[in-house]
């Protein structure tokens, strides 16, 4: 029996972890997968009920679990807390830590109903499917950082960017992986015509190919990698990057494919997977039925493909949203001329329904 954590978290959080759920439910019913969901408070709305952003029992819950599935934290309501018990430093950033998940993996793929819905041309994303990893507890933003005041006047700083090859080899390997279960294609991102860093990555990555001889490895460096996203991005399939480039490029990936609403997350590494929507707790449209659900109901179908290795069951959640995406189905955010318009909950229901 696989134990899952849910965690609900603040504003939209909720009601697109309701849709997740009741997709869940549908997944059991039809596959008879065994599972159980356990929700705790996490976030502004555990900050209200117990006085701190991560109970002790939420992170002991997360810990004993083989999956996380968490919605989204944060809101005004918490904005002028102190900053350890603000939802997002307080309680996101010390769960990924404490859960050692240092691989972000982004897919951006366009469903075909929703061509139009890109700011790129039809033919330019149209069959796109991609996925970027990120490396997510190293690099730049971990880095020593010091400022200081020059006699002169104005400031100095050093910001300190350090990698060791046990930190390369380890994300390189997930992403290694993931290309031999997709297309096979990686391409690993780096500036290793200036960094060093880039230089030791590179010679890591190039190192591991030779235990993966059906996964096809190529270099490109970030600033052509950042043109090819948006001339050509059908010709990648699998991206490896370091931390920044990674925060920088999956941002720009996630936007060839219309709305913040439609795209899922997974963080990797330890032994609980992390599953979550790449959108916040979006607080301008919470409460209002009116946020799509999708984003939430792909991330729950990650957490059935990495953490409980149940690639039909996966599969069948993703058809569903295709399927419901096909009748024409539409939540605000992807609304189009002619289509049917739906809140949140029906949105979820649809996909269910349909598994
Ligand atoms: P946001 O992602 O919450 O919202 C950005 C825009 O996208 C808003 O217009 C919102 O209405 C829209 N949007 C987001 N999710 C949507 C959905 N499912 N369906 C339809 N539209 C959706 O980002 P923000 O407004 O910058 O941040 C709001 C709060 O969320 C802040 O407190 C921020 O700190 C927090 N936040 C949390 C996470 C997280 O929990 N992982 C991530 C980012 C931001």
């Amino acid at each position: 029996m696989f134990k899952i954590t849910v965690l609900p978290g603040d504003g939209v959080g909720p009601e697109v972890i309701a849709g997740a759920l009741r997709v869940l439910e549908a997944v059991r019913k039809r596959t008879g997968a065994k599972f159980e969901l356990r929700e705790a408070p996490f976030g502004g709305s555990a900050y209200d009920q117990t006085g701190t952003p991560l109970p002790e029992e939420t992170l002991r819950l997360c810990l004993d679990s083989d999956a996380v599935l968490l919605g989204a934290v944060g809101g005004p309501k918490w904005d002028s807390l102190p900053v350890q018990q603000r939802p997002e430093a307080g309680a996101l950033l010390p769960l990924r830590k404490k859960l050692e998940v240092f691989a972000n993996i982004r897919p951006s793929t366009v469903f075909p109903s929703l061509a139009d819905a890109s700011t790129l041309k039809r033919e330019v994303v149209e069959g796109l499917d991609l996925v970027v990893v990120r490396e997510l507890t190293g690099g730049l933003y971990f880095g020593e950082k010091r400022r200081e005041e020059l006699p002169g006047g104005g400031c100095r700083v050093v910001e300190t960017l350090e990698y060791t090859t046990g930190e390369i080899e380890r994300v390189a390997r997930v992403a290694f992986e993931l290309a031999r279960r997709r297309r096979g294609k990686l391409t690993s991102v780096d500036k290793a015509n200036v960094l060093e860093s880039s230089r030791l990555w590179r010679e890591v990555v190039s190192g591991l190919a030779a235990q993966y001889p059906d996964v096809e490895l190529n270099h490109m460096l970030v600033d052509n990698c950042a043109m090819q996203l948006v001339r050509n991005p059908k010709q990648f399939d699998v991206l490896l990057t370091e931390n920044m480039f990674g925060d920088i490029l999956s941002d720009q990936a996630s936007q060839l494919t219309g709305s913040i609403g439609m795209l899922p997350s997974a963080s990797l590494g330890g032994r609980v997977g992390l599953y979550e929507p790449i959108h916040g707790s979006a607080p301008d449209i919470a409460g209002r039925d009116v946020a799509n659900p999708i984003a939430s109901i792909l991330s729950a179908a990650m957490m059935l493909r990495y953490s409980l290795r149940m690639d039909e069951a996966a599969g069948l959640v993703e058809r569903a949203v295709n399927d419901v995406l096909q009748e024409g189905y539409r939540t605000a955010d992807i609304m189009q001329p002619g289509m049917h318009r739906v809140g949140t909950a029906e949105m979820a229901s649809l996909i269910a329904e349909r598994i």
